[in-house]
């Protein structure tokens, strides 16, 4: 998996200061995409053990309130193995952070997708849906459209349907 940029002090995509992953490789291309450049699988560099050090160091501070990873699609298949590896190692290091995705797809396209499931166990809160420039709201919090949802993924799982974030 290649990625475009690890942001140290991210405050656009979740709560509080963030870590955020932007890996590359979006097929969708969502018309008015705001990261067009990542759509390219070949973007950037190569997501090896320095960028795993660099966003555990990153993360590694009493303000940082978590992790977020965007792209890109990280649940294009190309990508989901490397995603689930830096999730898993996150998750284990920084128990008490949270961990947001954005996805074009859908909560109930990801839940039967290969590769995804096991992100979504992991992860707290699933931003879904493609951008939909028809529905583009500037007012919008963490989210680009209407379409989109700020997803409970725990809750989602065990509810087996998609649950807003309180
Ligand atoms: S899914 Fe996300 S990264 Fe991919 S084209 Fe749409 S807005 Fe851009």
């Amino acid at each position: 998996m290649n990625y475009s940029a690890i942001k140290k002090n991210d405050i656009a995509n979740g709560p509080g200061v963030r870590v955020s992953l932007f890996v590359s490789g979006c097929r969708r291309h969502c018309k008015g995409c705001f990261n067009s450049e990542t759509w390219s699988f070949d973007n950037g560099n190569q997501f090896d053990k320095s960028a795993m050090g660099e966003i555990m160091q990153a993360l590694d501070r009493e303000y940082i309130e978590g992790f977020t990873v965007l792209g890109g699609e990280p649940f294009e298949d190309e990508n989901t193995g490397a995603v689930y590896h830096v999730i898993r190692k996150v998750r284990n290091m920084f128990p008490k952070k949270s961990i947001w995705c954005y996805s074009g797809f859908t909560f109930e396209e990801l839940k039967e997708k290969e590769g995804a499931r096991n992100i979504l166990e992991m992860i707290d809160v699933l931003v879904d849906g493609p951008f939909v420039e028809e529905k583009k709201n500037l007012k919008l919090r963490f989210r680009g459209s209407e379409n989109q949802r700020i997803l409970d993924v725990k809750k989602s799982l065990t509810a087996d349907r998609a649950i807003e974030l309180d």
